[in-house]
């Protein structure tokens, strides 16, 4: 799929895996057989498989370039690592080669930044070097959210990270230690090229990001929602939400400020073309696709 042209901004797509992932019970405590079966008709086959029965989620990073500068927003689950979820455990994937079929070496990226820290988000931010941790990408600054941060380095600490295996240690901390992180707070900006939208709940420091150019503009929502149910049912939070409320109440103010107005809204996880744009239905969202070729939108 081309970028997004914004202007002199591009914003390219790298996918890590696209595939069906996770039981929509496991991740929506609200969602029934009753609600797959009723919206049957638009999830089906993009948004959920109905032969494993699991939805079907795209886990992937976004290279922002603008003239000389690169930007990589999230990192995926990356490779080589012990995961709790077998799916993620001890993996390899094409996700480098195709960050360098798109033009970007890892020397190339000047600055890494995670919407959040979870495990699908950082996996990518080191690689195994004589059997250490270290940045994949040398010359990066990694920014992170200082709220994230305060809260993953106490949770990698407890038994926060039973669910998962302890990924901060190995994708996290390295990048501190190389003296390669820097802690941002929300009101980070670069000119009036890119800039943060906080939206907390879905973890304590958890940002959306903002590229622009040419008079464009598009999000980069995180995980601000999941998958394309919660516009049909906008209160579901799900099991992987830190605070399940405030991730419904960001939720509700998102789409409600952005229903309508055109804006493309890139949810980390929808499968290709992933980028939508939101119109309020009623007591819910509908969407549209943003990529006309590819077919598909739910009122
Ligand atoms: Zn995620």
């Amino acid at each position: 799929m081309p970028p997004w042209v914004l202007g002199d901004v591009s914003v390219t797509r790298i996918i890590e895996a696209e595939d069906p992932l996770l039981s929509p019970y496991e991740i929506f405590p609200d969602c029934t057989p009753e609600h797959i079966a009723e919206n049957a008709s638009w999830l089906i086959p993009r948004w959920y498989d109905p032969v494993s029965e699991l939805l079907v989620i795209s886990i992937q990073s976004f290279v922002i370039r603008s003239g000389a500068m690169t930007i990589l927003i999230d990192t995926c689950t990356g490779e080589g690592k012990n995961r709790a979820r077998q799916r993620f455990h001890q993996r390899t994937w094409p996700w480098m080669e195709r960050l360098r079929a798109a033009g970007v070496t890892p020397e190339s990226v000047d600055v890494v930044m995670c919407t959040h820290l979870h495990v699908d988000h950082v996996g990518w931010n080191t690689r195994l070097e004589n059997g250490k941790w270290v940045p994949t990408f040398p010359n990066a600054r990694y920014l992170i959210a200082r709220k994230e941060w305060e809260y993953w380095q106490h949770e990698s600490r407890s038994e926060g990270l039973a669910r998962t295996g302890n990924y901060i240690t190995d994708s996290v901390m390295p990048v501190f230690a190389a003296g390669q992180a820097d802690l941002i707070a929300h009101d980070y900006h670069i000119a009036n090229m890119l800039w943060l939208e906080s939206t907390l709940g879905h973890t304590p420091g958890h940002f959306a990001v903002h590229v622009a150019g040419g008079g464009k503009e598009l999000v980069l929502s995180g995980d601000m929602m999941h998958h394309a149910l919660q516009l049909r049912y906008p209160h579901w939070s799900t099991r992987f939400c830190a605070d399940p409320n405030q991730a419904r109440e960001t939720r509700a103010a998102f789409l409600a400020k952005y229903a309508g107005t055109g804006m493309t809204i890139v949810p980390s996880h929808f499968p290709t073309p992933s980028g939508i744009t939101i119109e309020r239905a009623g007591d819910h969202y509908g969407f549209t696709f943003c990529d006309e070729t590819i077919a598909g939108s739910y009122r």
